[in-house]
């Protein structure tokens, strides 16, 4: 206790509590109950029944049934008592719409839940997918609206005339266009540079695991807060993600940091070391130094727009992105000002 009291001096703005003055402040400050198994909580802690599912209301109604995912509810376990973690908690709860449970709550809301596990916030409006689903979900909309997608083609490079695009060269022969959108992920740079651009994407590698979902498993996604690895039912999968690995464009797969994931979830839910490991996957996240994305259109070449950089969350923004994209090669007006994302706003 003397150290960490000497640590929190050290650093500040930190603020070390014995038990008792921990229960006096979850009773006054957060009126939580110390007899009750509650460590996270920023008002009356909610029961399960009041935290029934909401009803999916999105205009990607549409896609979300068609990708088949039914659950709409994130919740978000927090197994310390850290200031850190109230405070986070009641931030989130009154500007996320969020819910706070106590352990107990979320237990009842999610029964695979250890005991450990002592809080959690519940974000009722938040959705989830299965990504390979939701894509060609989307793909097959598009195609059945006029859209022609070509797989298996890499672009290989650009024929410009002056500051326009006039063809992208691609494996299988020129393709002509009014706009170009370049929307490579981590491969960005690559294309950029071939069209005198800067683009300081770093790629951040991450995995996932995915397992058979056993009957008893979790059916709510669940986001790990210590941890920072997420847990999602997928159907008849349950998919374990997580880890950000800075090592360029490589694909090796670092099983240490897979299996960190895996002991990580272990300690929230219970059964992990019982479960059929069905894939491990990794994959690149296109980060920017100040993580946010490149959107917009290109102050160098004309008829480019930039559409890349969504870091840790390119499915979430996916949909936002599609709708500015197409606005800007409509030119049409914008449902949000692009300023703070302008592509070349490190050249
Ligand atoms: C483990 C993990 C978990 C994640 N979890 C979430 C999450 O829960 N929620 C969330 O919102 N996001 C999540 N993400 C992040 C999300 O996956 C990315 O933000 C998103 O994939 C970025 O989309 P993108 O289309 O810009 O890039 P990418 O998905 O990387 O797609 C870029 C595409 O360009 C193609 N390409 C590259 N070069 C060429 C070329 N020369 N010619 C033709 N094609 C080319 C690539 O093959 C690739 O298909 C996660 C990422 C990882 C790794």
């Amino acid at each position: 206790m003397t150290d960490l009291k000497k640590l929190a001096d050290q650093l500040g703005n930190l603020t070390v509590l014995e038990a008792a003055e921990l229960t006096k402040m979850l009773e006054e400050e957060w009126g939580v109950s110390a007899a009750a198994p509650v460590a996270v909580a920023a008002g009356p802690a909610m029961t399960a029944a009041e935290a029934e599912p909401v009803e999916e209301k999105t205009e990607f109604q549409l896609i979300l049934k068609d990708v088949g995912p039914k659950k709409i509810d994130v919740i978000k376990a927090i197994r310390q008592v850290t200031t850190l973690g109230l405070k986070d908690a009641k931030d989130l709860a009154e500007t996320a719409g969020a819910k706070i449970l106590d352990g107990a709550g979320a237990r009842e809301l999610e029964p695979s839940l250890l005991p450990g596990v002592v809080g959690a916030v519940l974000f009722p409006d938040d959705a989830h997918v299965i990504p390979d689903r939701f894509v060609r979900g989307l793909a097959r909309l598009a195609e059945a609206g006029g859209v022609r997608v070509q797989t298996d083609t890499e672009v290989l490079g650009f024929r410009t005339r002056g500051r326009r695009i006039v063809a992208v060269e691609t494996t299988r022969g020129d393709v002509e266009a009014d706009d170009v959108v370049l929307a490579a992920g981590s491969w960005s740079p690559g294309l950029g540079r071939a069209l005198g651009l800067d683009l300081p994407i770093q790629p951040a590698k991450g995995y996932s695991v995915t397992y058979a979902r056993p009957a008893d498993g979790p059916r709510i996604p669940l986001m790990l807060g210590e941890a920072k690895a997420g847990v999602t039912p997928m159907g008849e999968m349950l998919r374990f993600a997580g880890t950000l690995e800075l090592a360029g464009l490589d694909f090796s797969i670092n099983r240490r940091r897979v299996n960190a994931i895996v002991r990580s979830a272990g300690q929230y839910v219970r059964g992990v070391d019982q479960l059929r490991m069905l894939e491990i996957w990794r994959g690149l996240r296109p980060c920017t130094p100040d993580g946010l994305p490149l959107l917009g259109r290109s102050e160098r070449i004309e008829n480019l727009v930039l559409a890349t950089g969504h870091a840790m969350i390119g499915v979430s923004l996916g949909p936002i992105t599609g709708k500015l994209v197409a606005q800007l090669c409509a030119r049409e007006p914008l449902a949000i000002d692009l300023g703070l994302l302008r592509p070349e706003r490190f050249s």
